[in-house]
């Protein structure tokens, strides 16, 4: 039996790019089929996520014009690894893997050849690696790399250079639906997943139309996400602080005690204030951080939906 694929595609305002993506995402379909990789029950599975232009209905008419392309739409925005975990989990029982990917045709569609030969060969999980940045602009190069050498440094296993694109197979799918958390972030979690696991590389490309749905703000919240749902190192990091403030201050008030002793006097206020600003910078610094993890703990007690489906195409055939 050949395996059936589902490939699975976020879409958020992607009008300009879908009429021009979707065709090569079938074509993909069309070749796996004919050299024998996968069944001809494979599908594209594209994930409206509350987009607010025609995106749904370039989704209902193509999944009108060919058996292959299906749709679901969620209730409202959710952001990308939202929609993106929904699509996994309408794929998880219908396919024996799937492939997630962005809509917008950076990743290069061919890299799934290789993947699936990846996974025939015994890997659940199959990674796609970006082989370089040379389409990134300098700032976006410079602050990605950072983003992983802190990941890294927080004690985060994740995949350097790799995106959401990705291959899983249906167990690893199932293992996926077993964590719970509200707040997703998919690059992290999936390595904990475990299974055996492989690399593929590709080069990104420019987006083919449209614009970027990640502005620097959302990259911020998203790599602060990142690091706050799956470390607790920077709790760790604010004890170490406190720590040093505390021998730092000891250090100073015997060196006063000490000139006091010496000289008759002691120094000036501009001293005492500017420790007293360092060590209010340093307090609020450090609620802040507690509070994100607070934050976080109240938003996954709520136990919230992840996403909630509204309409699917195939209902609608
Ligand atoms: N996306 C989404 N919901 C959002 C934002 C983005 O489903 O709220 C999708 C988007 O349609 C695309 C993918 O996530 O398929 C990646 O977004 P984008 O290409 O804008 O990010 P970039 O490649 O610039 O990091
Ligand atoms: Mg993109």
């Amino acid at each position: 039996m050949k395996p059936i694929l589902y490939i699975v595609i976020p879409c958020y305002n992607e009008q300009e790019v879908l009429p021009v993506t979707a065709p090569m995402f079938l074509q993909k379909i069309n070749d796996l089929y004919i050299e024998g990789k996968i069944s001809e029950h494979s599908r594209i599975l594209f994930v409206n996520d509350g987009s607010k232009d025609r995106t749904w209905s370039i989704i209902t008419e193509l999944s009108q014009l060919d058996e292959h392309y299906c749709g679901i739409s969620l209730s409202r925005n959710r952001g990308h690894q939202n929609a993106l975990l929904a699509g996994l989990m309408e794929a998880k029982n219908k396919c024996d893997i799937s492939v997630s990917v962005d809509c917008d045709g950076q990743d290069d569609i061919d890299a799934i050849d290789k993947m699936i030969d990846e996974y025939l060969s015994g890997s659940d999980i199959v990674y796609g690696v970006r082989s370089d940045r040379k389409t990134d602009t300098a700032f976006k190069r410079g602050t990605a790399q950072f983003f992983y050498k802190l990941m890294r440094g927080m004690g985060v296993d994740m995949v350097y250079n790799h995106a959401d694109y990705r291959l899983m197979s249906k167990r690893a799918l199932e293992g996926l639906s077993q964590f719970e958390e509200v707040n997703l972030f998919l690059r992290g979690l999936v390595p904990m997943v475990g299974f055996k696991y492989s690399c593929v590389e590709y080069s990104r490309k420019e987006r083919l139309a449209g614009k970027s749905k990640y502005p620097l703000k959302k990259m911020l919240s998203f790599a602060i996400d990142g690091i706050t749902s799956l470390s607790v190192k920077p709790i760790r990091l604010i004890t170490a602080v406190g720590f040093i403030v505390a021998i730092l201050s000891v250090i100073g008030i015997i060196w006063s005690v000490v000139t006091r002793l010496v000289t008759g006097h002691t120094g000036g206020w501009a001293s005492t204030i500017s420790i007293i600003c360092f060590l209010g910078g340093v307090q609020l610094l450090s609620l802040g951080v507690i509070g994100e993890y607070i934050g976080k703990i109240y938003l996954e007690v709520k136990r919230r939906p992840r996403f909630i489906i509204d309409k699917k195409t195939d209902d609608i055939k």
